[in-house]
């Protein structure tokens, strides 16, 4: 019986006209004592239920609330009413699910984002929310998409992780042991070897280190899985638990990885103009709203769809970071102190450099290559200078950082003298030298901050509106 379902998206093509139809969702609103607007989550827009008098009791009237779930039959008609072009005129109203008017957290009005937040485990039954995560969906199928397209294989890298060489101080502990009296060694240490795994683990800050050795035999891969860091940073960029994509390719150079990304990050973008314009539309609005609240020199030049067709249709600045130190030095901004951080030959960017250069001053996305060696990790491969090694990050508009990546260092003894300077353990490490043993290529990858790419198509400000449950410092809801 439910599988005879229209969905309301369908409904609204206006194609089932003159047919009779069972439609199911949650109803958004009801005007006198008449006029249903039901949503299934298809799509924002509603389908009006036409309830005509007697058709409900006065009981079964009372209980047509905001929330409530309803199994609706009747004919699709033209609609008569403005604002929309067909309506369901009702043959049987069942009430699947009461609604309490009067505890029901979301009203028929505008809730804050932050309120929404408390709220999460409802506000996906929102105008915003349900275009957020559709986009989001969008989003992850486009991902596998391009890929797939491109022949690279998906490889699922570990979640639980004993390597700590990339992620220091930011990862979370995996363990089985008791927090009170553990097991200790003599010197008072903790005794790991009677952990689960028999030695320290923790969940992945990246699955990088194992996505290249499934490209030293698949040529091409990627992994798109959740990703974890202690990070105390409470900012709208970062979350304790985001998505991320790493593709990993042999026999690409620097060169390669960053048409690669841009291609990458254009397709996701068009990918969502073309399947989810009308869910774009909405948010395009709602940021045009949101900008009119902001004093006139915070407010951004284009719109959200703007934007996102500028981003699609222009190259990607390329600079590098000795470039972008050199642009900062020469800005306004630095000479009349606005940047609360120092610039100079070797520091690690800031938001606030990041956002200077993509905001002000070229108006798009940069990719900046060519880093310190000292501010970047080991794996990344060492320029011809000796100072800089192949890095590179993409920074976008709104966004800062949205992808880091780098070509990667395959000459084993530079690679192991790189470990020993920056004290990572080589003999845990030996499976991933091992690459390098047997077979070395040159290979390059990336990886993506699904959430941010969210936020940068959707245009919400904060990270945690476009992930269904945040994880953050001091927050762990439902
Ligand atoms: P940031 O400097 O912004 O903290 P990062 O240099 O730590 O970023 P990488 O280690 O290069 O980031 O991770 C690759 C991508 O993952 C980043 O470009 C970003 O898009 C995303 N990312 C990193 N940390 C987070 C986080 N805590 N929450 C959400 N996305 C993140
Ligand atoms: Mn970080």
């Amino acid at each position: 019986m439910f599988n005879k379902r229209t969905k309301i998206k369908v409904l609204l093509s206006g194609e089932q006209i003159g047919q009779e139809v069972t439609v199911m969702g949650w109803v958004r609103t009801f005007r006198n004592n008449q006029f249903i607007a039901l949503n299934d989550g298809s799509t924002n827009n509603n389908i009006q239920v036409v309830a005509e008098l007697g058709l409900l009791g006065e009981a079964d009237l009372k209980r047509i609330t905001t929330g409530a779930s309803l199994k609706v039959t009747g004919e699709v008609v033209a609609s008569l009413g403005k604002g929309q072009a067909v309506e369901v005129k009702a043959t049987a109203i069942e009430i699947l699910g009461d609604s309490d008017a009067e505890k029901y957290p979301l009203q028929p009005k505008k809730h804050s984002l932050e309120f929404l937040r408390e709220k999460a485990h409802l506000r996906f039954r929102t105008n915003t929310f349900g275009a957020v995560f559709r986009i989001r969906h969008s989003l992850a199928f486009a991902v596998h998409q391009f890929f797939n397209d491109r022949g690279f294989v998906y490889l699922h890298t570990p979640i639980i992780t004993s390597s700590d060489a990339e992620g220091a101080g930011e990862m979370f502990r995996v363990t089985t042991l008791p927090l009170e009296n553990p097991p200790t060694q003599e010197d008072g240490s903790i005794d790991f070897s009677e952990d689960f795994f028999g030695k320290s683990t923790n969940l992945t800050v990246s699955g990088q280190l194992e996505g290249e050795l499934g490209a030293m035999a698949f040529s091409e891969i990627y992994t798109f899985g959740p990703t974890f860091r202690a990070e105390n940073s409470n900012t709208t960029r970062h979350l304790a638990e985001f998505w991320m994509i790493e593709p990993e390719m042999a026999f690409h150079d620097i060169e390669d990885n960053m048409n690669l990304a841009e291609a990458f990050i254009q397709h996701l973008i068009r990918y969502a103009m073309e399947h989810n314009a009308e869910d774009l539309a909405f948010l395009d609005q709602r940021l045009a709203e949101e900008e009119k609240s902001k004093p006139q020199a915070e407010r951004s030049e284009l719109g959200l769809l703007e934007k996102l067709r500028f981003v699609v249709e222009n190259k990607f600045e390329r600079i590098t970071y000795t470039d972008a130190i050199n642009i900062l030095l020469e800005s306004p901004a630095y000479k009349k102190k606005k940047f609360k951080y120092e610039v100079s030959w070797g520091i690690d960017l800031q938001s606030e450099h990041e956002r200077y250069l993509v905001e002000k001053h070229f108006k798009k996305p940069v990719i900046v290559t060519g880093y310190p060696a000292a501010i970047k990790a080991f794996y990344m491969r060492m320029n011809d200078d000796g100072k800089t090694v192949a890095a590179m990050d993409i920074l976008a508009p709104g966004i800062g950082e949205i992808v880091g990546g780098s070509q990667r260092e395959e000459r084993l003894e530079i690679l192991e003298k790189r470990m020993s300077d920056m004290h990572i353990p080589a003999e845990e490490m030996s499976w991933y030298l091992d690459t390098r043993r047997f077979g070395t290529v040159p290979h390059a990858g990336f990886g993506l901050g699904f959430e941010r790419m969210v936020q940068f198509v959707t245009g919400m400000g904060n990270i945690r509106d476009v992930i269904p449950f945040a994880r953050t410092p001091k927050n762990c809801e439902f």
